[in-house]
């Protein structure tokens, strides 16, 4: 029926967020509850269903006002079976069938689908790339994750890692090492993480000082959005972070768009908070590497859903019916 919800999901190591959202990409109610990752994971899709019927309860509404539950979850996903191939975060054993355990759980259908390629989804459908077929997403957050849509669909790749741009190779010798187990990653350089240890580095070098200097001097610690507001103001090391990750983000999204001309480059995750001053340097360095008719017609822009990406991604799941890959 048109006018039932989806419950949605956006399974984190630590919480979950679960909304119900409408036909039209709407949130009607939203919540969170604490992720219990012991005893391997067992009782986080149990957790979740119950967190559901409670809620369903209070409102006075029924199962049967829900069409099914979408889910993101942090880890590869292979789409057609539902199977999360490994969530070290989450205490389940690798190529757990976590579509059959919350349909087991819930009573609904269900789909899941990896939270970056939710997130992608959701920006596609109510936000910043509303209306394109053809999207590129990076979330900047504690790693960064990545989703490519190609005609409306998810590029699923062969095992369920495609889209995984955090782990570009960005500094091809000699660079950090990643959690991946490569080194050079980009989300050694554009993650907060990243961005924090760039900042250290240049502060510890001591060439250049500034407010980052003295900030880390007093409180021995710096955020990442330290470093990007610092460079608002004109901070050298905050200003030579910037630029670093920059180059490096623009350089890789424009390969990447030189391959698949997306319609837009969606930059979202708690780093692109920092706005234009990110984008308008991203955009530069973009400009210089993307290929004319590339440059012309791919657009970046700020994801503008927030944390909501990923439970309405996680909805148009069920939404737009399986599968939804490629
Ligand atoms: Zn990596």
């Amino acid at each position: 029926m048109a006018n039932q919800w989806i419950a949605a999901i956006d399974l984190g190591g630590t919480t979950s967020k679960i909304a119900f959202i409408s036909q039209g990409g709407e949130i009607i109610h939203k919540w969170e509850i604490p992720t219990d990752n012991s005893n391997e994971g067992a009782n986080i899709t149990a957790n979740i269903a119950a967190s559901i019927d409670v809620k369903l309860k209070e409102i006075g509404a029924t199962k049967e006002d829900l069409l099914g539950i979408g889910m993101g979850a942090p880890g590869p996903v292979d789409y057609e079976t539902g199977v999360i191939l490994n969530a070290v975060n989450l205490g389940w054993k690798d190529h757990f069938p976590l579509k059959q355990s919350l349909e087991a759980a819930s009573l609904l259908p269900a789909a899941v689908e990896n939270d970056a390629n939710c997130a992608a989804l959701g920006e596609m459908w109510m936000g910043a790339g509303k209306g394109a077929r053809d999207l590129v997403c990076v979330t900047l957050g504690t790693g960064v994750g990545g989703g490519v849509i190609v005609d409306s669909r998810i590029v699923q790749g062969v095992n369920g890692a495609a889209g995984e741009i955090g782990h570009s190779t960005a500094v091809p010798f000699g660079g950090a090492p990643c959690n991946c187990g490569k080194t050079g990653c980009l989300e050694t350089i554009a993650s907060a993480t990243g961005i924090v240890r760039l900042a250290l580095e240049e502060i510890k070098k001591g060439d250049l000082q500034g407010e980052l200097t003295s900030m880390y001097a007093n409180q021995q610690k710096i955020t990442a959005k330290d470093v990007f507001d610092l460079a608002k103001t004109g901070d050298p090391i905050g200003q030579k972070v910037l630029n670093e990750v920059s180059f490096h983000l623009g350089l890789i999204l424009a390969n990447l768009a030189n391959t698949l001309n997306p319609e837009k480059i969606v930059l979202g995750g708690g780093v692109s908070k920092a706005g234009s001053i990110l984008l308008d340097s991203v955009n530069d360095y973009f400009a210089k590497f993307a290929f004319p008719a590339v440059k012309n017609s791919t657009k970046l822009a700020l994801a503008t859903l927030g944390n909501d990406a990923g439970v309405i991604g996680a909805a148009w799941l069920i939404k737009n019916n399986l599968p939804s890959t490629i």
